[in-house]
């Protein structure tokens, strides 16, 4: 018989994920489905019981459910009680089990460029669900330092605990203040919300160069304002849609337990740009 697979979350219209999925199925002539399901908050526990009902072999999580679906797991992933968040579960004859595949997929593009992380300085900008994943990425890579900059200067402190207990060594400072110091680092992400809108870059990156690797996480568009000034300064460039990439690869390998097909999911996450 057949499996199948979702996405659940609110707003879910313009998931990608669906288009990546289902073009894997179609690389390895698989007879699965996958779909997105809107489930507003608030109504998440009745979601699940439905997923069970049809029997559903696994789901991702996304916007607003990533923290709340911890609660209905049977088991959890070491990835996901390490980061509190669920992005990825199997479901074996009702048994839910909960993993969290930000962290990989932050990871992966590092990985397929063969850019080493150990022992470089790091400028995270945000302290959201995605940033706690990402600091979790920076310290299982050991990292050197990590200078978590927030709008909100407590929710910076909040994830720079978080860095300190898994053992980083980081600090936390406001987003305003980075500006002119952005010399001096190996590594600048982007994990904050700006640039879905078209906004302008959080940061100036005036003192970056050719050799600063410049992450954005925001993928919509895919050429943000960020990653425009970025290219201006001729910055090593990693694009949103490789993290997105990267959680949906390692996603599909913890339910089907073979590869995945890289390289069509790659192009048909680009042809949905
Ligand atoms: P959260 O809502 O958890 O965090 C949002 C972050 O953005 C916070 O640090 C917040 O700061 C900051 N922020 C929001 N608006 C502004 C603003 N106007 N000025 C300054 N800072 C602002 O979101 P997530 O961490 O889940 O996601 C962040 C982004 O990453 C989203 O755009 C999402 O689409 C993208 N993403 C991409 C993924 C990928 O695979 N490429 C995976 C996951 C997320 P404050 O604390 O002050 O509110």
């Amino acid at each position: 018989m057949g499996k199948s697979f979702a996405v659940i979350g609110d707003p879910i219209d313009h998931s990608l994920s669906p288009n990546i999925h289902n073009a894997a199925f179609r690389e390895l002539d698989l007879d699965c489905s996958y779909i997105a399901y809107r489930i507003p908050q608030g109504e998440l526990k009745e979601g699940i019981e439905g997923l069970k009902k049809i029997k559903i072999d696994g789901f991702n999580v996304t916007i607003p459910h990533k923290i709340e679906m911890m609660k209905y797991l049977d088991k959890i992933d070491e990835s996901c009680s390490l980061i509190g968040a669920v992005n990825t579960v199997t479901n074996k004859e009702g048994t839910l089990k909960g993993y969290n595949t930000d962290m990989d997929g932050f990871i992966e593009p590092f990985k397929k460029r063969e850019l080493v992380i150990e022992g470089t300085e790091i400028l995270l900008l945000g302290a959201g669900g995605a940033a706690r994943a990402i600091v979790a990425g920076f310290a299982k890579e050991k990292a050197k330092r990590i200078t978590i900059a927030n709008r909100t200067l407590e929710n910076a402190e909040v994830l720079l605990d978080f860095a300190e207990k898994i053992g980083s060594n980081a600090n936390a400072i406001k987003i305003h203040d980075v500006d002119l110091m952005t010399n001096g680092y190996d590594i600048i992400v982007n994990a904050t919300s700006i640039g879905l809108k078209k906004e302008p870059s959080p940061i100036s990156l005036d003192g970056i160069t050719d050799k600063t690797i410049v992450y954005d996480i925001v993928y919509m568009p895919m050429n943000t304002d960020f990653i425009k000034k970025a290219k201006e300064k001729r910055a090593k460039i990693i694009f949103g849609y490789e993290m997105l990439l990267g959680q949906a690869v390692r996603a599909f390998e913890i339910w089907h337990g073979i590869e995945a097909p890289y390289n069509a999911m790659k192009k048909a996450l680009l042809g949905g740009f």
